[in-house]
């Protein structure tokens, strides 16, 4: 309940990201954080505006930006738990770049990706995630290029933690939320999230018809990278769950040497105030 403020969400009645809104403020509550021990970081987009309704610290940054800020966040004062929020266009297309590093530099953050396979926002253009074929304003005789398929390019990446959900799974989507907080490293949940405005192909009752929920799976098992490979090409990426987890390989904080003493946030500055004045009218 603490996680909720006053701001009342703009987003079209129906979209995904409302669901995705509430998994986060329960998962914060359920693994026992504080609304001053989060910090939500978002990028440009519907779902950058995640990071004004979440009553915790926040940061709505630019487009495809959301990582770089989180992991400045994390490394400045690693006992916060940072999340960092974005829609398909933010992190897989201008944000890309920044998601395979953050990804192979295992910072201490969950990312997740609201993934509505289309540019919300802008009023409906075709996105990185939108399928073959995909008709919108900006490819009017259906794309021609091939779907981004963001899980298989985090395990190749090298990603210690990678899951799918799907906004209407509340109850999966807040669980994989609590394990990816707890997590010792990044962790990478992709988020189907309905556009109900603009997206009329990845509606609810096509995502009902052709997800696979590893919970169906007995055998599945995610510590097996190759085995998680070959169940994303297998599915063509619809499987959500815990798709892989690695719990052996180190996070990025820990491979520093002496980071794990007090964080840069908390440690008294090395200049005086005046030093620090005059360096600050530097920048200006
Ligand atoms: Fe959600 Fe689509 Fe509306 Fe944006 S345009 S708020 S993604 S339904």
């Amino acid at each position: 309940k603490e996680f909720r403020n006053n701001v009342k969400p703009n987003w079209c009645p129906g979209c995904g990201d409302f669901s995705i809104q509430a998994a986060i403020q329960r998962a914060a509550a359920n693994v026992g954080l504080e609304p001053d021990g989060l910090a939500v970081i978002s990028g440009i987009g519907c779902s950058g505006r995640i990071s004004g309704y979440i009553n915790a610290y926040g940061l709505h940054g630019i487009h495809g930006r959301s990582l770089p800020i989180a992991q400045g966040v994390k490394l400045a004062n690693r006992d916060l738990t940072v999340i960092a929020s974005g829609g398909d266009g933010d992190g897989f297309a201008i944000g890309m770049g920044h998601t395979i590093h953050a990804i192979r530099r295992n910072v201490n953050i969950t990312y997740i990706v609201m993934d509505n396979q289309i540019y919300g926002l802008t009023k409906g253009q075709t996105s990185p995630r939108s399928g073959e074929g995909f008709k919108t304003k900006s490819t009017p005789e259906g794309s021609i290029e091939s779907t981004l398929a963001p899980l298989e390019i985090a395990l190749s990446a090298g990603a210690t933690f990678v899951a799918q959900s799907f906004s209407s799974d509340l109850k999966q989507l807040t669980s994989l939320i609590e394990q990816g907080i707890q997590h010792e490293g990044f962790s990478f949940i992709n988020v189907f999230s309905p556009c109900v405005t603009f997206n009329k192909v990845n509606t609810y009752d096509w995502f009902k018809e052709n997800i696979i929920n590893l919970d169906t799976i007995p055998d599945y098992d995610p510590t097996n990278r190759l085995g998680a490979m070959t169940k994303l090409m297998e599915t063509g990426s619809m499987i959500t769950g815990l798709i892989y987890q690695n719990k052996e390989r180190k996070c990025y904080e820990d491979l520093i040497h002496g980071f794990r003493q007090e964080p840069l946030a908390s440690q008294p500055l090395a200049l005086s105030e005046s030093e620090f004045d005059n360096l600050v009218a530097e920048f200006r």
